[in-house]
């Protein structure tokens, strides 16, 4: 066996189809050299930092099975108290912080404003603050408190040449996967290869798209991801349609020579929550189904037209998981969930 990427054959290791921090438990046993997988994983940890929120929001476990925790604002009602923040724990509750922030009162004078969590942090406060002869002044809480957490998941990270890496990746590590790793090393898919060096955006081959009869084609969710492939004898080029959490969706092209008679298609459906492969009905054919998406009914690279066709999907979710969704125009930026 060697490397899918660089055809090593030393310090092989299972090579993920959809990254594990997604949720990705499918594997290619042997299916990338350590080098390669620690590059993709470089890759992959800059999306889920920038995805953080929303693997928290959609309970997605990391390859630990656990849910990561998201900084989340937080206001409380019918005070005024500026930079609060909590976390937002894997089970979806909210945690608060202290939180102790510098003032300037009108008549000039300096002071600190606390917001403590308990009663004994306030009260290490008040002792210090006298230690050093501040004057402190306790003002009163209600009993009960009601606060609102809110958090923005924007949609860049999709554009990023990192993000583009790793569709790419996911597109070769199916073809692996389905095909098996002897077909995915084939010279045939070199140039797809080479997305491990590129540079800029433009060296991929590889756009974002939004089609309404591609988001048709199957029920969707946001915990679903999913590769359809096709490789063409015909036109011996070859595609394949990544889509993640449900509808930020890529198309690869996968080969530009394609050496075979005949032409191959598959899909690989998976439930990022449930950690396994599904079938959806698919009202078309892969070679149908990327016909379409190439042709001049897509957008391409648009992330209003990306927001617009996600934001359902997210919705929907959000509404039956009972959290308040709302979404930013195109002005600002992208979707808000609040907690
Ligand atoms: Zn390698």
């Amino acid at each position: 066996m060697a490397c899918m990427f660089c055809r090593s054959e030393v310090d092989l290791t299972r090579e993920h189809v959809f990254p594990a921090f997604m949720g990705g438990e499918l594997t290619v046993p042997d299916g990338s050299c350590n080098r390669c997988n620690g590059e993709f994983g470089k890759w992959e940890s800059a999306i889920r930092d920038s995805t953080r929120f929303l693997l928290n929001l959609l309970q997605i476990e990391n390859r630990n099975g656990e849910v990561p925790t998201a900084r989340v604002e937080v206001e409380i009602r019918g005070m005024d108290v500026k930079g609060l923040f909590g976390k937002r724990e894997a089970d979806g509750t909210i945690s608060l912080s202290d939180v102790v922030v510098p003032d300037v009162e009108s008549d000039g004078k300096k002071h600190r404003r606390g917001f403590f969590v308990s009663k004994a942090s306030a009260e290490r406060f008040i002792e210090r603050s006298r230690a050093r002869g501040e004057k402190t002044t306790e003002l009163s809480m209600p009993e009960e408190i009601v606060f609102d957490a809110s958090y923005t998941q924007t949609l860049p990270f999709i554009f990023t040449l990192e993000a583009r890496k790793v569709a790419a990746k996911i597109a070769l590590a199916s073809i692996a996967y389905k095909c098996g790793v002897p077909f995915a090393l084939s010279p045939q898919f070199d140039a797809l290869r080479q997305v491990r060096t590129a540079k800029t955006e433009k060296e991929m081959p590889l756009r974002v798209f939004c089609n309404k009869t591609f988001i048709a084609a199957h029920a969707r969710n946001a915990h679903q991801h999913s590769v359809m492939c096709y490789l063409s004898a015909g036109k011996k080029k070859g595609w394949a349609l990544v889509t993640l959490f449900g509808g930020l969706s890529y198309v690869v092209e996968v080969t530009g020579n394609y050496e075979e008679r005949s032409s191959r298609l598959f899909s690989i459906f998976y439930d990022a929550a449930a950690k396994k492969p599904l079938s959806p009905v698919v009202l078309a054919d892969e070679m149908t189904i990327i016909g379409e998406v190439l042709s001049k009914n897509s957008i391409f690279e648009d992330r209003d037209a990306i927001d617009e066709q996600w934001f359902p999907i997210l919705a929907a979710y959000c509404a039956d998981a009972g959290i308040e969704l709302e979404r930013i125009p195109p002005e600002s930026s992208p979707p808000a969930a609040s907690a």
